[in-house]
């Protein structure tokens, strides 16, 4: 769960926007993402810590003295019951001996943010990890916290993420009690030996259980994350996963390409050829048919790697996808204020020693020019893709701007690119070329 979006102090923009492109791998020809999960699920967590980690800096003396205005709220919890193998987000398994420790530390960082918030917030994305690993009473009280020390727009989007496992009655009650109004939960398959081959812990039966709890509770919008090309699926396998999924009639759906991360063990392990990939062609064939099945439903394709019956996108990944403001709280987690990007230190002891806003790291400033490439890399993702008149304003600024004009000349005549009512997006075939695309415009 949960996808990062971090990268490296200004100069070291190339390695955000490769650490990006590798969460955009929907299918590795399509690839240019496949997740903002979060640069995503856009955005927010982060990858595990390095081992020699540079100097941590105080975010208090990055930000503007006036207050700061924000779209949405990211907060990371790093637990989970066990650390899955293709996994690099910010997550370990949970010893229960801290969680007490977190919530309080999360309730000191929001008091920050509290303290130089101007406007009202549109969407929190409470991340991981496993939130949902929280005891009910401590995940009560970090929600009573998040709802009582910002200003929030009256009916903001809530939404927590979830493994199927850990949603208990009681848990269901304590997310419906906060209004919360999305629960994304990581299905991933319905195949044992998919999910085996994942090193998941739950059975396929456990998604419809947490589905029916949440539905009980009275959670009205629920997502389901699948992931397609895991060693050993085929095409039948994966049209199973799509139907077992569409039988319990989620609103949304995301459905992820497996990435073979080097800093896993999964992606070590596919390196010394001891794992195989599926294949280029089976995954574009995967992610061909979701698009067919789900349109047939009536989800609505408005991003590369997500579905939602109407009126009901994801509108927190929306606003990374379009480059607006987010805050972020939690060991790792990565935020975003008008160009600049930071992550929280992702090493939770050292999170839980300091007080204020916590330290951070890869902070990083982006100019006009890597603004506009960032742009232009997020806002593709949309299916609806970027008004013309907003592309024309990007092209007007920037050291690159001529190479990113003669680039969308070359894509939008080679058909990867295509103008419709107004607006510049990927055509389909240009879907399956994406990272191409995103990398001549970065
Ligand atoms: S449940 Fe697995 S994939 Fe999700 S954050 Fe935890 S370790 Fe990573």
């Amino acid at each position: 769960m949960g996808f990062a979006i971090c990268g490296h102090i200004v100069g070291q923009f190339m390695s955000l926007f490769m650490g990006a492109l590798s969460l955009f791998g929907v299918c590795p020809r399509a690839s240019i993402v496949d997740s903002v999960k979060h640069i995503l699920s856009v955005t927010t967590s982060l990858p595990m810590a390095p081992t020699n980690p540079p100097p941590d800096l105080q975010l208090a003396d990055q930000l503007p003295g006036e207050g700061v205005r924000g779209d949405g709220m990211y907060v990371h919890v790093p637990f989970c019951r066990h650390k899955c193998h293709y996994c690099d987000f910010y997550s370990f398994v949970d010893a229960q001996d801290r969680q007490e420790e977190f919530v309080a530390r999360i309730e000191i960082e929001l008091q920050q943010w509290a303290r130089v918030q101007r406007g009202e917030l549109q969407t929190l994305f409470v991340g991981g990890g496993t939130p949902t690993m929280l005891r009910p009473e401590l995940l009560d009280r970090m929600l009573s916290a998040l709802r009582g020390a910002l200003k929030w727009r009256a009916g903001a989007e809530w939404t927590v993420e979830a493994n199927p496992e850990t949603v208990s009655e009681h848990i269901a009650h304590v997310l419906a009690k906060h209004c919360v109004t999305r629960v994304s939960l990581g299905a991933q398959s319905f195949q044992p030996e998919l999910l085996a081959a994942l090193e998941r812990t739950h059975d396929p039966a456990s998604v419809a259980r947490a589905v029916g709890r949440l539905r009980q509770a009275g959670i009205k919008g629920i997502n389901l994350d699948l992931i397609y090309a895991v060693p050993g699926a085929t095409i039948d396998l994966w049209r199973s996963d799509l139907q077992a999924t569409m039988e319990l009639n989620p609103e949304h759906m995301s459905c992820y390409g497996l990435m073979f991360e080097s800093n896993t063990p999964l992606g070590v392990r596919h390196k010394r050829g001891e794992v195989k990939a599926i294949g280029e062609d089976a995954e574009v064939q995967m992610h061909e048919l979701a698009a067919r099945m789900l349109a047939d439903a009536g989800y609505e394709h408005y991003e590369i790697s997500n579905w939602a019956k109407p009126g009901h996108r994801c509108q927190h990944n929306i606003s990374y996808w379009k480059n607006h403001n987010w805050f972020a709280a939690g060991p790792a987690a990565s935020g975003h204020i008008d160009g600049l990007r930071w992550r929280n230190v992702p090493r939770l002891a050292d999170w839980l020693q300091t007080s204020g806003f916590a330290p951070v790291q890869d902070v990083e400033r982006l100019d006009v020019d890597g603004q506009v490439g960032e742009t232009f890399m997020m806002g593709l993702r949309l299916l609806d893709g970027m008004a013309c008149e907003r592309v024309d304003e990007l092209l007007a600024k920037g050291a690159r701007a001529t190479v990113r004009r003669i680039a969308i000349a070359k894509f939008s005549a080679d058909g990867l690119l295509e103008q419709v009512d107004g607006r510049l997006r990927l055509s389909a075939r240009g879907r399956m070329l994406a990272s191409e695309v995103a990398i001549a415009l970065l």
